[in-house]
């Protein structure tokens, strides 16, 4: 196996003297975001399928992935194994130790970075300058309050790019979603913690052991989401829970 040539103090300079005249164009942190079933995972598969079959090596990571730890899974389908981003995860020591192995990381393909710490966030910046890694990151922007993550308000902060992921997804109005919305026992939420995980609309049932208080999604056009109205077939549903 060839050794990496990567550490984390390269320094263009010293690679020059070193006789490496190489054109250094660095890396890149590019930030994707927007509402869920947007398909940003998708994306993030894809991205991660185009580099490596152009011989590049890299690392997939996810934290509080619908399918659980270690896995980055796709409302389509799709997935792949990934390092789980725990809150006291050190992204930079993980790649160091990958190097440390002689395994080249050459990019990393960050899912679900909304819910990483701002230190974890730091640490791709200082990933990307210091070692010419490449940064993928995927993740909401806004919470269900439409209050930026502190995660993804330090990408938008520090990355290089920053895109709007625009596959449609679409209130039910039919104007552009945007926003999502947090739906606890029907009616929209405007207070409560951060980060709570709720039934995403794939499986129709509540994790075991969850309580009685039923959490859902549902991404919403702006009008929408600030008069709360989450369309028909949600009053209808309200109704029926009347009669
Ligand atoms: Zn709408």
């Amino acid at each position: 196996m060839t050794s990496s040539t990567q550490t984390l103090d390269e320094d263009p300079a010293a690679c020059v003297a070193a006789g490496d005249s190489r054109l250094r164009r660095g890396g890149s942190l590019k930030f994707f975001y927007g509402p869920m079933d947007c398909g940003k995972s998708t994306l993030a598969l894809q991205m991660d399928y185009n580099h490596a079959r152009q011989g590049r090596r890299g690392l997939v990571l996810t934290t509080i992935d619908r399918a659980g730890p270690g896995r980055l899974s796709t409302r389509i389908g799709l997935g792949k194994e990934a390092v789980d981003v725990g809150a006291d995860l050190d992204i930079r020591g993980l790649v160091r130790q990958r190097w440390a192995q002689g395994i080249r990381v050459d990019y990393l393909i960050c899912d679900e970075a909304s819910f990483y710490t701002v230190a974890q966030i730091e640490q791709l910046a200082d990933l990307v300058d210091t070692s010419d890694v490449d940064v993928y990151a995927f993740g909401l922007a806004t919470d269900f309050r439409t209050s930026l993550f502190p995660a993804a308000q330090r990408l938008f902060e520090l990355a290089d790019e920053v895109t709007r992921v625009q596959v449609e997804v679409l209130c039910w109005c039919g104007r552009p979603g945007l926003l999502n919305a947090r739906v606890v026992n029907g009616g929209i939420a405007r207070e409560g913690d951060q980060v709570v995980i709720g039934d995403t609309g794939t499986d129709g049932g509540s994790p075991e052991g969850a309580p009685e208080v039923d959490v859902r999604y549902q991404v919403l056009c702006r009008r929408h989401h600030r008069v709360g109205d989450l369309g028909p077939a949600a009053r209808a549903e309200g109704q029926l829970r009347l009669v």
